[in-house]
């Protein structure tokens, strides 16, 4: 692995600004060909139901089913799958599952409402969407934790009915994934995935119901699907690859940090580790680390790939220039691999996940410490916030006039309306004032 180069910045070199900003460049979702095939799959899927998802399915997954009801599981399919687990892994998603659900729980918002001295009344009304699809990518890999990511917020939320679909390649069921679409409470689940999938989920099929809003992560097919149908349902974020910034002091393990930088860099050959010190002998340390321990690795291909062309090792002046630097990036997952993290805390402005001190492994948050792992990518943190409650809960807004604040407010509205030159408006609340 000695060929392996990673780039090295710092924040004194004369073009910093530059090749920073080269670095941080990644073409979002976008492609003339990719949004051809979407598209046409979209518009079958809508005309002609059950029959196009069955035929695409067959083609891209390589099944042979006949009928939609073929690429259904039933509940007792999906407990079957759970009480069949070896005990190790049962008790792991339970566990999991226990501290997601704790940690959402504290998200839920509730109706609100405030009475003003006429009797006016005025209020937010808090309601669960009723319906919500939940994608679970399952092309090259299977993916139990998103299952709870996404499940888990939502019925807490309140959601009444949870569909779910999973590409399942050559009918293959991954029993760990189903497993969690049990104990998370999903309510149906189709093997069915792509573009095809999101299209059953936003317009409805003679058997898959339309749904309100679609979450969860998908390959480009499911991405560039998702951002067409927004409008016809909700979606939660189109995700870009992951992302790891490391602020560290010096002081931590380099191993440990090296692993760190790995546990993102294996999803994906477009995924970014960047570690930001203050101190230079670290970052020969940390490579030092990385070349030891990357021959070691099982997915050793997709890293080095990831290391040789998105990674970073930053040099910076002091840890206020490194959280600087972290806020300019604004990173989905953002360590703080220092001996008091409490201290920088308030220097983070921008992150979609903070994760602080030294045995904080960003990999807890993937699985199992509570917090959601769907979070904002590419910069978005700057102005979006992990998947959460939140996002299965819309509010109304409520307003009850009394008679006299009718009067009272009416003429205010009657100012305001005539000036806009909407007379229906001003005399609609003129009617209510008394004389
Ligand atoms: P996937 O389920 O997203 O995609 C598989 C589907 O893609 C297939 O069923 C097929 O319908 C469609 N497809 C494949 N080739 C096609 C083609 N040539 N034409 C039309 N459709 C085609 O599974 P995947 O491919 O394994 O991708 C999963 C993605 O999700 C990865 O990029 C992974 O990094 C990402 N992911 C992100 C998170 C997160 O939290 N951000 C979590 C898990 C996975």
């Amino acid at each position: 692995m000695t060929e392996l180069s990673i780039t090295r910045l710092s924040s004194t070199q004369e073009d910093f600004d530059l090749q920073l900003e080269k670095l941080l460049a990644w073409e979002s979702v976008s492609d003339v060909k990719v949004n051809q095939i979407v598209d046409d799959i979209l518009s079958e899927v809508k005309q002609q139901g059950d029959a196009a998802v069955v035929t695409y399915t067959n083609r891209f997954d390589l099944t042979s089913a006949d009928t939609m009801q073929e690429l259904e599981l039933s509940s007792e399919h999906l407990a079957q799958a759970f009480a069949g687990l070896p005990e190790v892994q049962r008790s792991a998603l339970e566990k999991a599952a226990q501290r997601i659900r704790h940690y959402h729980e504290k998200q839920k918002s509730d109706s609100w409402q405030y009475t003003e001295e006429d009797g006016t009344m005025l209020g937010q009304k808090v309601t669960p969407l009723d319906r919500v699809g939940l994608y679970v990518p399952g092309g090259k890999a299977a993916y139990p934790s998103s299952v709870l990511m996404n499940a888990i917020p939502a019925k807490v939320a309140g959601v009444a009915e949870i569909i779910m679909v999973v590409p399942t390649p050559r009918g293959e069921l991954n029993q760990l994934v189903l497993a969690a679409a049990s104990l998370a409470g999903v309510d149906r689940v189709f093997t069915i995935g792509g573009a095809q999938a999101v299209a059953a989920l936003a317009y409805g099929t003679e058997t898959v119901p339309k749904v309100d809003k679609i979450v969860g992560p998908g390959n480009i097919f499911v991405a560039t699907a998702k951002r067409a149908v927004f409008g016809a349902v909700g979606i939660d974020m189109i995700a870009g690859p992951s992302e790891i910034l490391v602020v560290c002091d010096g002081q931590t393990d380099p191993d440990w940090v090296a692993m760190d930088l790995f546990s993102q860099a294996e999803h994906d050959e477009d995924a970014q580790p960047i570690l930001v010190t203050p101190d230079a002998g670290f970052i020969d340390q940390v490579e030092e680390s990385i070349r030891k321990l990357l021959p070691t690795m099982e997915r050793k291909e997709i890293i080095e790939v990831s290391l040789r062309t998105r990674a970073a090792l930053i040099l910076v002046e002091d840890m206020q220039q490194a959280l600087e630097i972290s806020n300019r990036i604004a990173p989905e997952h953002l360590e703080l691999s220092v001996e008091d993290p409490e201290v920088l805390l308030p220097l983070v402005r921008h992150a979609g996940a903070i994760f602080m001190g030294r045995h904080t492994a960003e990999a807890l948050g993937d699985y199992c410490a509570g917090p959601n792992h769907v979070l904002p990518t590419s910069g978005t943190a700057r102005f979006s916030s992990p998947l959460g409650v939140y996002d299965f809960q819309k509010r109304s807004s409520l307003i009850m006039f009394s008679a006299d604040g009718a009067s009272d407010i009416g003429g205010v509205a009657s100012v305001l309306a005539r000036g806009e030159g909407l007379t229906a408006h001003a005399r609609s609340a003129e009617y209510r004032i008394k004389n």
